[in-house]
């Protein structure tokens, strides 16, 4: 939703560019806005609304993906991380991982998120993955039935309201990291505030609700903000997938199914996707072989 006619002007413009790439979005005036999402706040002065966008609940769709890979004939080991990739001759032979086991690959598809960078640097590999952390805050349940997620033109936001009635607000805010290795964060007080501030001023409802919870989730960012995604320039056996910047979960079903082609060697990088090699940074290094470090 736009709230100062300034963004307004701007929607008619930024949809043409979306609905270039084959997004469906719709211009809606501030009556439309506000039968599509009851309670916005009065200074709405319109939005874009785009009728096939959704949300889903993050663990369990994860959860349902784990089990289609499972039916299909994948297998899930819980509990075991990667320590290190194993390179012979410029080619990733085998992985070695916590339980002191060794697995050997014909190729290994490093998706560890921010956790991928340290993984890669085994080989030599230099990824400019930046770790921040992002909030998330959750309300008691609440009165309202609001069916879309609701975000702003210049603001840092992310609404939904869940099944229970509770609101979840995201957007981006940041929160401290004082541990990454070991996957801590910290909630930040100005962000909290500031996330609530935002949620109270484009809905108004949400400032009714009690806070229940806040939590983090650490993301790696790269220095131009879209994933690094494809096979390695002299590794072989070897694809990385991260750096999503925020936009991993709605884009996970395409990677998963870009990557699965990728791995077993049935298609290239589709063309739409070439913007995202890892060749646009420098990531040269010499590749070690034998054992990674
Ligand atoms: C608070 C928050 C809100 C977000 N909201 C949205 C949203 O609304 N929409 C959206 O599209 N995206 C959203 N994102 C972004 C999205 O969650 C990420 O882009 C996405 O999860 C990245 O997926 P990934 O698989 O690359 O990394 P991750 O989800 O970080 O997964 C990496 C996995 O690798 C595992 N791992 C790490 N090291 C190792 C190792 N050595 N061996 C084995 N496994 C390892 C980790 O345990 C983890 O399970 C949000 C992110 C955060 C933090």
């Amino acid at each position: 939703m736009a709230l100062e006619d300034a963004a307004w002007r701007q929607a008619p413009g930024w949809i043409a560019e979306q609905r270039a790439h084959g997004a469906p979005l719709e211009l809606v005036d501030a009556t439309a806005a506000r039968t599509l999402a009851p309670g916005l706040a009065p200074t709405c002065a319109g939005g874009v609304y785009c009728a096939i966008d959704g949300q889903a609940e993050a663990m369990a769709t994860v959860s349902a993906f784990a089990a289609a890979a499972g039916r299909i004939g994948a297998r899930i080991e819980e509990g075991v991380g990667a320590t290190a990739l194993v390179a012979e001759r410029s080619r990733v032979v085998a992985v070695e991982c916590s339980d002191g086991r060794r697995r050997a690959c014909d190729v290994a598809l490093v998706a560890a998120g921010t956790w991928s960078a340290p993984l890669l640097a085994g080989l030599g590999l230099r990824v400019p993955l930046a770790t921040r952390a992002l909030q998330m805050l959750l309300t008691e349940p609440a009165s309202g039935a609001l069916a879309p997620v609701v975000s702003a033109f210049g603001r840092k936001l992310s609404l939904k309201q869940l099944a229970s009635g509770a609101w979840l607000i995201g957007g981006g805010w940041p929160a401290d990291i004082p541990d990454e290795a070991q996957n801590r964060w910290a909630l930040r007080d100005d962000s909290v505030k500031a996330s609530l501030a935002v949620a109270r001023e484009v809905y108004p409802a949400v400032g009714e609700a009690t806070l229940a919870r806040g939590w983090a989730g650490l993301e790696a960012f790269t220095p131009d903000d879209v994933p690094v995604m494809g096979p390695v320039p002299g590794v072989d056996g070897l694809i990385v997938a991260a750096g999503f910047c925020g936009h991993g979960f709605a884009l996970a079903p395409t990677v998963g199914d870009v990557l699965a082609r990728l791995a077993l060697g049935r298609d290239p990088l589709p063309d739409l996707w070439r913007g995202l090699r890892i060749e646009r940074f420098d990531v040269a290094a010499a590749i070690r072989t034998g054992r990674g470090a």
